[in-house]
């Protein structure tokens, strides 16, 4: 087997320069990392909330908060607003925070469901932390006190931040278009990209980040695509980006349409703005006057429309290249889990690096592994849309009446009938957030578990009102969160 030390990454947007950071930050002495991108193709420009897991990966590599914050002109996230998703005129937000206090015998939300049988209690939303901030528009964050946050970031001034961070460890920046790939004849391993100047860069090992293109992965390698566009139909987006017209708020708003849904993503200095369509149902022109009546603030430019399809690329690891980013695959944004998945899929490759040849072996477990995680968020993803009670349109009966994976129609019968929601082996979503997107739509389940029985409704009433009050309390004595970043991102301006 060849052994693996230069590292060749095509492609330049948010999955590239992600990449080039994991690798160049993790194994940096140990390779010789080339990335390539082309001026003249740009990024696709969108890609602006993530989720927690950001944190942790930027902790990994050691990023500093305040430094990425200014330089990505970043907020905070605490969760994101779904607007007319079970009904027209319902929000509910699906917050990153823990509902009330569970234990090992079951979740905190079956003696909210006894308590509110006998008259007691508030809405489930006065129990979770992170979800009454965002509500109230307030944050805070310090090394004591435990929030669970997230970022929106400006996508391109992140490529920007990570390039920098990753040059400075050694990687190498080529500005060009590939115009095609080299083969060895006999294995089909990747040997070179050709560039159009002429130029060739040569690698043991290619990392395939050149978006929806996929140039290595299928037009190179044909690695095949499974289509889930029976389940997310969705296949076209008109994005644009606005100026603030107020405070920041500290969550992601979507909003749900007749035939898709629109996101407002709140950044530091301008608001990033689109709407998710189905093509079967609705054209983009109709599409676009939905979004321009839909949005606050000046235009900063005019609506551009992105076109994808959903679902995952066969093979993310295929011979002697691995695919990252939009080449590895789609699902629509709604829970902004793209940014999470390069993230875990580069860190992936750092630990199963092979720097002693590539064998199909780990290839296949590579791919096992990516697999079962994207099915789980597949499943999330879906939840949204299945259980709906909108009737208002084509588009959302068509959601509610589909058939949808197995593996979902069962985790939907448990709640159902029996009021258990749970975290699946694979699943990035925990419990909460389940139970957040089934309860905040209407699910209600038939039975629950009757721990809430074992306690009297003195003691219910007294455990119920301490958690929401001393909820409410900390949340009064939190800054608004636009208070806050100016001052977070302001100190060390100053040092
Ligand atoms: P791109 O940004 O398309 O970058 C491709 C790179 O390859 C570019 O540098 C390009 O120059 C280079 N390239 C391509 N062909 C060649 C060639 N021939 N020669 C040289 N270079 C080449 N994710 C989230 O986590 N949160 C969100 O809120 C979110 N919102 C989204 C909204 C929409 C509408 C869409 C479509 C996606 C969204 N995503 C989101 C996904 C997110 O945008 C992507 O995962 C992320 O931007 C990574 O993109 P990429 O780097 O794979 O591709």
């Amino acid at each position: 087997m060849q052994k693996v030390r230069k590292v060749v990454i095509a492609g330049g947007g948010t999955a590239g320069w992600i990449t080039a950071a994991a690798l160049s930050r993790m194994l940096g002495p140990l390779l010789d990392i080339t990335l390539v991108e082309s001026d003249d193709i740009g990024t696709v420009g969108v890609g602006e909330a993530t989720i927690p897991t950001h944190r942790t990966f930027h902790h990994l590599l050691g990023i500093d908060e305040r430094e990425f914050m200014r330089a990505t002109k970043a907020t905070f996230k605490l969760g994101i607003a779904f607007e007319n998703w079970g009904g027209i005129g319902d929000t509910y937000i699906h917050s990153f925070g823990q509902v009330g206090k569970s234990s090992w015998m079951g979740e905190f939300y079956n003696i909210w469901l006894a308590a509110r049988e006998k008259g007691i209690g508030e809405d489930l939303d006065a129990y979770c932390f992170e979800l009454q901030a965002a509500k109230h528009n307030k944050f805070y964050t310090d090394e004591k006190f435990n929030i669970n946050y997230a970022y929106h970031l400006d996508a391109s001034l992140y490529a920007k931040f990570l390039r920098a961070f990753s040059e400075e460890k050694g990687v190498k920046r080529v500005e060009g278009l590939i115009g095609g790939v080299e083969q060895d004849g006999e294995t089909g391993f990747i040997t070179a990209l050709k560039l159009k100047s002429g130029d060739r860069i040569e690698g043991d090992f290619f990392v395939d980040c050149t978006g929806f293109r996929g140039l290595l992965i299928e037009q190179t390698l044909k690695s095949g695509f499974e289509d889930w566009a029976h389940w997310l139909p969705t296949d076209s987006a008109l994005a644009v980006q606005t100026r603030s017209v107020g405070p920041a708020l500290p969550y992601t708003r979507s909003i749900a349409h007749q035939s898709g849904w629109q996101w407002r993503i709140p950044l530091q200095h301008r608001v990033g703005n689109g709407l998710v369509f189905c093509s079967q149902y609705m054209q983009p022109d109709a599409a676009e006057e939905i979004l321009r009546n839909n949005i606050e603030g000046e235009l900063l430019g005019e609506p551009r429309l992105i076109r994808y399809k959903t679902g995952r690329r066969r093979k993310v690891w295929n011979k002697n290249c691995v695919a990252l980013g939009l080449s590895s695959g789609f699902l629509e944004p709604l829970e902004s889990t793209s940014i999470h998945l390069i993230q875990i899929g580069a860190s992936r490759l750092v630990q199963q690096f092979p720097f002693d040849g590539v064998s199909e072996a780990i290839a296949n477990h590579y791919n096992e592994q990516s697999l079962r995680e994207l099915e789980r968020i597949r499943d999330f993803i879906i939840l949204h849309y299945k259980v709906t009670e909108r009737d208002d349109s084509a588009f959302w009966r068509d959601r509610r009446d589909m058939d949808v994976p197995d593996s979902l129609a069962q985790r939907l019968d448990v709640f159902r009938e029996n009021g258990l929601a749970y975290q699946a082996t694979d699943d990035l979503f925990r419990v909460d957030s389940w139970l957040q997107v089934m309860m905040g739509q209407r699910m209600r389940p038939k039975g629950y578990h009757h721990m809430g029985h074992m306690i009297t409704e003195d003691q219910m009433r007294r455990a119920l009102g301490g958690l929401s009050s001393g909820i409410a309390n900390t949340v009064a004595k939190m800054p608004t969160h636009q208070d806050f970043i100016e001052r977070y991102c302001a100190i060390e301006a100053e040092a």
